[in-house]
């Protein structure tokens, strides 16, 4: 009997209510494959500064180390919003953990049933089948990060500010490792965006992508693509793309995009993947959903809970290697969805279902 170890973070506001759905779908999934589940849960983020006076307090920290993966819920809400910007709970909590078990590769599937397409405000028209693509988007690198970044006074009253973006080779191949990877396990093709018309980081990235790609897996469709095309393209016709992938910033922008067009943010789940390997030989991951904590309709048990438990399948698939129980729970979502469970943020003047109705028709279809 396999058993699964991880941690678990639902955090705030609706983070523990579509949490505990998760975790049921991951129980019935564990006992029919013969599976042990073996989590530990923790504060982060805003419960986490009530009750520990730390949005990160080292005791969580301890516990996502001492697992395989962390399912992560969402952080944050109007009654930390005063807080100093660096004390923030998405900053102080996310970017730490990120920082901890240097989580490089986000991976946000673009997921948007062709049932659910009015949901898009690209509408039915342009989406008949949905969309299904891939967003993956450089976490550590790049212009957040690169030194020297700051402000400074200039003689007379003039003031400069300076952010700087820097790429390594090795940092482009380990994420261009990824998106081979995703490449091949979907439509095998793969576009990369840049802006190497301007940028010299941008140069070395198509430079490394095209090498890597000819030297690893040369049976891809490789294209290139300058970032404002991307985000025209990706509005004109989304499903050109399979997998699209990029650097930071490109990338943070890319992918609210892609949430935007795709619906409702209660059906995207993400994976970020770390540097190093778990106790399994597998990629050490963060596993969430793409939506933040809702605050309006928190405690009123309302929330989609599809992100999270998608977000639990991605874990299963990377972090522990469990393709088929992974895709049993994306079949079990797809199965309550289009059978016509529906969370407000999906019905569409439709029988409006709470979380625990979506919950009962996912564990119906698993
Ligand atoms: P949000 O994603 O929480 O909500 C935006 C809209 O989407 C709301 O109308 C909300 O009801 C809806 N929504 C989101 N998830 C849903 C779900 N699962 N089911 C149904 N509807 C859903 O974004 P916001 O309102 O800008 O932020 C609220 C708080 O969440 C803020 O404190 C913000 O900092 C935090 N936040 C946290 C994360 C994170 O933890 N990774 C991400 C984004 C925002």
């Amino acid at each position: 009997m396999s058993t699964l170890k991880f941690a678990v973070l639902p955090g705030d506001g609706i983070g523990p209510e579509v949490m505990e759905v998760a975790l049921n779908v991951l129980s019935t999934i564990a006992a029919k494959e013969n599976m042990q589940l073996d989590y530990k849960t923790a504060d982060v983020g805003g419960i986490a500064i009530d009750n520990h006076g730390s949005a990160l307090p080292d005791s969580t920290l301890e516990v996502c180390k001492t697992a395989d993966a962390i399912l992560f819920g969402s952080v944050g809400g109007p009654k930390w919003e005063n807080l100093p910007p660096k004390e923030q709970p998405e900053r102080a909590a996310l970017l730490p953990l990120r920082k901890a078990f240097s989580l490089f590769a986000n991976i946000r599937p673009g997921l948007l049933y062709a049932e659910l397409a009015e949901a898009s405000p690209l509408k039915t028209e342009r989406i008949p089948n949905g969309i299904d693509i891939v967003c993956i988007r450089e976490l550590t690198g790049g212009i957040y990060f690169g030194q020297p970044k700051e402000t400074k006074d200039l003689e007379g009253d003039d003031i400069l500010a300076i952010d700087t973006m820097i790429y390594k080779k090795s940092e482009i191949e380990r994420i261009a490792d990824v998106a081979i990877a995703t490449a091949k396990s979907r439509g095998k093709r793969l576009c990369s965006v840049d802006k190497a018309n301007v940028l010299e980081t941008s140069v070395l990235w198509r430079q490394t992508v095209t090498e890597r790609v000819a030297a690893k897996a040369p049976e891809l469709e490789l294209t290139h693509m300058y970032v404002d095309n991307a985000a025209m393209q990706l509005a004109r016709d989304p499903n050109q793309f399979d997998v699209l992938f990029t650097e930071n910033m490109f990338g943070d922008i890319l992918s609210d995009e892609m949430a935007v067009i795709c619906g409702s943010l209660g059906m995207l789940a993400s994976a970020s993947l770390g540097a190093g390997k778990n106790s399994l030989g597998k990629p050490f991951g963060l596993y969430e959903p793409a939506g933040g904590t809702a605050p309006d309709i928190a405690g009123k048990i309302l929330a989609n809970p599809c992100a999270q438990v998608l977000s639990a399948a991605l874990m299963l698939r990377y972090s522990f290697g469990l393709e088929e129980a992974a895709t049993a729970i994306e079949k079990a979502v797809e199965t309550a969805v289009k059978g016509g469970t529906r969370t407000s943020d999906i019905a569409f003047g439709s029988e409006v279902a709470s979380t625990k109705d979506m919950e009962l028709a996912i564990l119906a279809s698993l």
